[in-house]
């Protein structure tokens, strides 16, 4: 089967189209013939490699994707072959009290399709029989492979984490990541104030498209904080910031928090080590959360309102899977507004 891979960690392109054998299903496992994977930006990590991470090579990437179940497993009882779907790339060993319980995410062998095992930007892959969802006839392949890991992600921040609530302001730093598009749209789905910033007229116009109630351009306003705290938020602070970009933001985050405010940490882009005011923390009695990826719950709730058409994903652009290290290096020069596909068949 054709598929993009890495023979060994480096450079974006270290990235190869190639043919690989079709991998073998477990009877736990189903086949997807793929038709759309998405990017996200573990892929680059993945190609660097990060010291302790051990791939056996070749490598296939790619953590989101849908298609059609071409083959399933002898124990398989949920879905059938002839199926569309989409898949969960959250994996987890199922037998754990973790993932007993539903916390699928605190799983000892968490894992992200396409990080341990191979991903979907091939024209087959596998996944257990409950990281398959089956999708409703509304919802096209390219919206079922642009959704999943953002939005899953974004879900789980704002409701369990954060627990957002009808009326409060929110802070989404950088509005055009996949992350932060899905996290405007179910902020305000829940019915909060939505403040984001971004750097560029384009990104700003399609912000506010897309919901969003303020959109502050912080590379033409460096004081932006002074602009949302005093004119924006009336000196009152905000309620919940959602602040993946870290070290460059975190502080200005602390600062603009309202006593007993919410900060959630899904990631920190720019940096991950920073020095922060701590008294600002114990002063407002702030609270902070971390989030990665969500439990399967999670993932079965957000994909409802994407198949009740109530959240749609972004798609900024497509590639073909030839196309893959253009599709890559257009993702890491952060000019996307959403979600960047890649079409395999
Ligand atoms: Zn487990």
């Amino acid at each position: 089967m054709k598929a993009a891979f890495i023979n060994k960690h480096g450079s974006l392109d270290q990235l190869l189209i190639g043919d690989l054998d079709i991998p073998k299903i477990k009877p736990n496992e189903v086949l997807v013939q793929a038709k759309f994977g998405a990017l996200n930006h573990i892929d680059v990590f993945l190609i660097r490699g990060w010291p302790g991470l051990k791939l056996t090579m070749p490598h296939v990437l790619g953590s989101d994707g849908s298609g059609i179940i071409k083959e399933v497993g002898s124990a398989v009882t949920t879905v059938s072959e002839g199926e569309s779907v989409t898949i969960n790339p959250g994996l987890s060993c199922g037998k754990c009290k973790f993932c007993l319980s539903g916390n699928q995410n605190f799983c000892k062998s968490f894992s992200i399709m396409g990080e341990h095992r191979w991903g979907t930007y091939c024209e087959y892959f596998k996944v257990p029989e409950e990281n398959a969802l089956k999708l409703p006839s509304n919802i096209s392949y390219e919206l079922a492979a642009a959704a999943p890991l953002t939005f899953l992600t974004a879900w789980r921040l704002l409701t369990t984490q954060a627990n957002l609530r009808p009326g409060e302001n929110i802070l989404i730093h950088g509005a055009g990541g996949g992350v932060s598009t899905a996290a405007i749209q179910i902020a305000k789905y829940i019915g909060a104030k939505v403040i984001t910033t971004t750097s560029d007229q384009d990104k700003m116009k399609k912000a506010e498209e897309l919901g969003a109630d303020h959109v502050i351009n912080y590379k033409t306003s460096p004081d932006y904080g002074k602009t949302i705290f005093s004119e924006i938020t009336k000196k009152q602070g905000i309620d919940v910031i959602v602040d993946s970009v870290g070290k460059l933001t975190i502080s200005n985050s602390l600062r603009l928090l309202k006593p007993g405010g919410r900060l959630v940490i899904p990631g920190a882009t720019t940096g991950s080590i920073a020095e922060v005011d701590i008294r600002q923390i114990f002063w407002k009695q702030i609270k902070i959360f971390g989030s990665t990826m969500s439990n399967q719950g999670e993932f079965r709730e957000v994909m409802k309102l994407v198949f009740e058409e109530k959240l749609k994903p972004i798609v900024d652009r497509k590639f073909q899977l030839e196309e893959i290290i253009e599709a890559e290096n257009y993702l890491n020069e952060g000019k996307q507004f959403g979600k960047v596909l890649i079409e395999i068949s």
